[in-house]
């Protein structure tokens, strides 16, 4: 297998074109290939500055899980801080995690941010929404949202019987209005309320959404994550 590491975008995209199979830190890949047989040719974007950007409002699809660190938003950093283990950290990328993985840890905090997509085809770079990322797979360069005035994220210990854990992620935007995604099981859903200081309008607006259904102990941490999400965001 020939593993190509092209050094701009235009490269990747002739590495696309060509058929290389993108990879990041090969965390799930590795076993998929000596499986199923190895590639003729794979690419990562470790060399791609598009790739690599990290910043208060943009997040590079080559940035190993591990150097997520306090520049973007604290939904994103806890989200990135709780994957796995410190060696899987340390490889895995946030393109292999968003678009790679089933679990995703990474996708509810992306959601309450409203982030946007930059992905790469055989045409070019393209913006795309998280809905078309995670059903299409296209190759990510990066993904860009607005700075929330506060976030935040909780994942539960892992639960006996490999059931993946709950996850319950928040932001409140500048415009007062509150994000919460909750992963159950591999299903995530994300809802969008109006907001104010008190918990408890906002509370009652999002127990008509689709969030309304949870099962009572994920509803109480969605009632505790909203509530310190929405003081933090009130003592900026
Ligand atoms: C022990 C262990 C514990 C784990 N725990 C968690 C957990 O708690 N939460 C969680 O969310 N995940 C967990 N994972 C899964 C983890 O998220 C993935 O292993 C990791 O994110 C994949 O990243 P990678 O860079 O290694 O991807 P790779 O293994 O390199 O690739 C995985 C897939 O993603 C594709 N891909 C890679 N980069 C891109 C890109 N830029 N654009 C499009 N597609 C791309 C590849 O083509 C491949 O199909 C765990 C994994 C292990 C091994």
């Amino acid at each position: 297998m020939l593993l190509r590491l092209p050094t701009s975008v235009s490269e990747a995209q002739r590495c696309l074109s060509e058929g290389a199979i993108p990879v990041g830190g090969a965390t799930l890949q590795w076993a998929v290939w000596q499986r199923d047989g190895f590639p003729e040719q794979a690419m990562s974007l470790r060399e791609v500055p598009e790739a690599n950007v990290l910043g208060a409002e943009e997040l590079g699809a080559a940035v190993l899980l591990s150097r997520v660190d306090d520049r973007v938003p604290e939904a994103l950093r806890g989200a990135a801080a709780r994957v796995g283990t410190g060696a899987v950290r340390r490889a895995a990328t946030v393109g292999g995690n968003i678009v790679g993985s089933t679990l995703r840890c990474l996708l509810p905090a992306a959601l309450v941010l409203d982030a946007r997509a930059t992905a790469l085809d055989a045409q070019g770079p393209y913006e795309t929404d998280l809905a078309e990322l995670t059903a299409k797979r296209p190759l990510l360069l990066s993904l860009r949202w607005r700075t929330p005035l506060a976030s935040g994220h909780r994942k539960l210990p892992d639960a006996p019987g490999g059931e993946p854990p709950l996850v319950v992620t928040t932001a409140v935007r500048d415009d007062h209005v509150l994000r919460v995604a909750v992963r159950v099981g591999y299903d995530v859903s994300c809802e969008s309320v109006p907001c104010a200081t008190d918990p408890a309008p906002a509370l009652e607006a999002l127990s008509r959404t689709s969030l309304g259904t949870l099962p009572a102990e994920a509803w109480d941490v969605v009632r505790e994550e909203v509530t310190a999400v929405l003081a933090r965001a009130a003592g900026r």
